[in-house]
């Protein structure tokens, strides 16, 4: 299948690692153009240079961002209409809101989830949308998690503020539609990454448990047997970024090896 992604220009925030850099890589493997952002400048470096050694669609840029900021968000439009064309797709993606039970959760934490979880998103899409209203053309891709079709003991923020991101892209992907521009969700399930090991260490300091034997547990709930790969998750977002998407938008789609169980 032909993605037709070269000629266009991909944003894929939060894509130093994990599923961000994977999809980062196979959209620019697929001919795009990719730009990276995330906040550490040094892993930035490091991606673009990963992402560029296999790029079908020139070398990737990549920008230095903290999502959780406005500022730094109008600054990246800046540094966005200087170096490229303009954004034609866009990954919606950002770091994962912290664990914690509801207890443990003030102000400032719920804030922050906010920012980082639902506004950049909306931050993001301000400053592409332009463009992609003037190429009748888009492609947005915002990265929540099975949370939002199943909620997660201690994952307070995710499985709150994430469902707001549901009901932002159901909305916008109607206004949008009538400009060719096309607004879908993925779930990641569990998926290994750095936020994985991560997050299995606080559940197994949590029990006093070893990780591996959290790992087993939540493997044990996966109908696949097994942790997703960045790979498989980064396939399903290079579709959904893709001419071949042209009939789809509004939905949420898990990846997730069957975790969640509902029949819709
Ligand atoms: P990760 O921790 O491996 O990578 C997160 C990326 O986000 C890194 O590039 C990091 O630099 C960047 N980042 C974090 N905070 C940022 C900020 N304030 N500004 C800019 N960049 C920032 O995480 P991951 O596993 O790749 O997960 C990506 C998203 O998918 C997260 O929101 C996570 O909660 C969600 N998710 C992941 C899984 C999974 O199994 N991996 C499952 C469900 C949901």
């Amino acid at each position: 299948m032909d993605l037709a992604l070269s000629g266009k220009t991909a944003l894929v925030a939060a894509a130093s690692r994990g599923l961000g850099k994977a999809v980062a890589l196979r959209l620019a493997q697929e001919g795009a153009r990719v730009v990276i952002c995330a906040r550490d400048a040094a892993a930035v470096s490091d991606a673009v240079s990963a992402v560029s050694k296999i790029s079908e669609g020139g070398p990737a840029l990549g920008l230095t961002v903290d999502l959780n900021k406005t500022e730094d968000i109008d600054r990246l439009g800046g540094e966005l209409n200087d170096q490229t064309a303009g954004v034609d797709i866009l990954i919606n993606n950002a770091g994962g809101p912290p664990p914690g039970l509801f207890g443990a959760l003030d102000d400032n934490k719920w804030q922050a989830a906010f920012d980082l979880t639902l506004m950049s998103a909306v931050r993001l899409t301000r400053l592409v949308l332009p463009h992609m209203r003037s190429r009748q053309w888009g492609r947005i891709v915002n990265v929540t998690s099975y949370t939002v079709k199943q909620p997660v003991q201690q994952m307070m923020l995710s499985n709150s503020i994430r469902l707001g991101v549901v009901g932002w892209a159901k909305t916008l992907a109607t206004e949008l539609a009538p400009a060719g521009i096309l607004v879908n969700n993925v779930c990641p399930g569990w998926t290994s990454t750095d936020r994985v090991t991560q997050l299995i260490n606080a559940r197994a300091e949590a029990a006093g448990h070893d990780p591996e034997e959290i790992e087993k547990e939540i493997v044990a709930e996966i109908p696949l047997g097994r942790m997703g790969r960045v790979d498989e998750f980064a396939d399903v977002v290079a579709f959904l970024a893709s001419e071949r998407s042209s009939y789809v938008t509004g939905v949420t789609i898990p990846i997730d090896g069957g975790i969640v169980q509902y029949a819709l």
